[in-house]
């Protein structure tokens, strides 16, 4: 069966193509299926209503079974922030690295036993000869480290997030160790059981 892996974001699908290796699926980016340049607009309140919007979207528009993610980080001692929207935290203009900054800058003088923060994913598949979208989630729980990790794996805020019982961040990590303890890993997990039976029936 072929799935469309719906982000634009790099980081994002390299670890969806290692996370559902080994299932019956040809996995096909945006740009497969020439659909590189789109962008759908996230304006839901929740990361199932966000995932939903841009599964449904891709699917739609592609007329493929596709997964789409939405993830939100959030961190204690900010009450939440960022939030749902971690890739729009500081403001627009700025660059990841620009928001990590923010974000450590906002945490400057709280102690490590106060910086305790969540990813959140939530994968949303979309079947478009059905119009059925399930939506499954992970946690991640952790803490914001105090300063970023210079190591330079990974991407949004993998050098300031150091999962619970590491010592490293997400950047630190090779990405297999990730995947098994991570938000969108765990997600993954799920929606691995959901493809599997639809790959069955295809
Ligand atoms: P969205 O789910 O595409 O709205 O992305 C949210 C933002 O969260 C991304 O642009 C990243 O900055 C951040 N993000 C999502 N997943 C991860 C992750 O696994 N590690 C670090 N940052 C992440």
């Amino acid at each position: 069966m072929d799935l469309l892996i719906g982000t634009s974001n790099p980081g994002k699908l390299d670890e969806f193509q290692e996370l559902l290796v080994g299932l019956p699926l040809r996995l096909l980016s945006l740009k497969d299926v020439g659909l590189g340049d789109m962008d759908v607009a996230e304006d839901e309140t929740t990361l199932e209503g966000n995932a939903t919007l841009k599964v449904d979207a891709y699917s739609k528009a592609s007329g493929l079974v596709t997964l789409a993610d939405d993830t939100g980080l959030y961190v204690d001692a900010l009450d939440g922030a960022p939030g749902i929207y971690p890739a729009r935290y500081g403001g627009p203009g700025l660059n990841p690295q620009q928001r990590r900054q923010k974000l450590l800058g906002e945490l400057v003088g709280v102690p490590t036993d106060r910086r305790t923060a969540r990813f959140v994913c939530v994968i949303a598949i979309a079947e478009p000869t059905t119009g059925k979208t399930q939506t499954v989630r992970g946690v991640c729980e952790g803490w914001i480290a105090t300063e970023e990790d210079a190591s330079g794996g990974g991407f949004g805020y993998d050098p300031v997030f150091v999962p619970q019982g590491y010592t490293a961040t997400f950047s630190a990590l090779p990405l297999e160790e990730k995947n098994r303890i991570s938000h969108r890993g765990l997600a993954a997990a799920a929606a691995a059981a959901i493809l599997r039976e639809m790959a069955q029936e295809d």
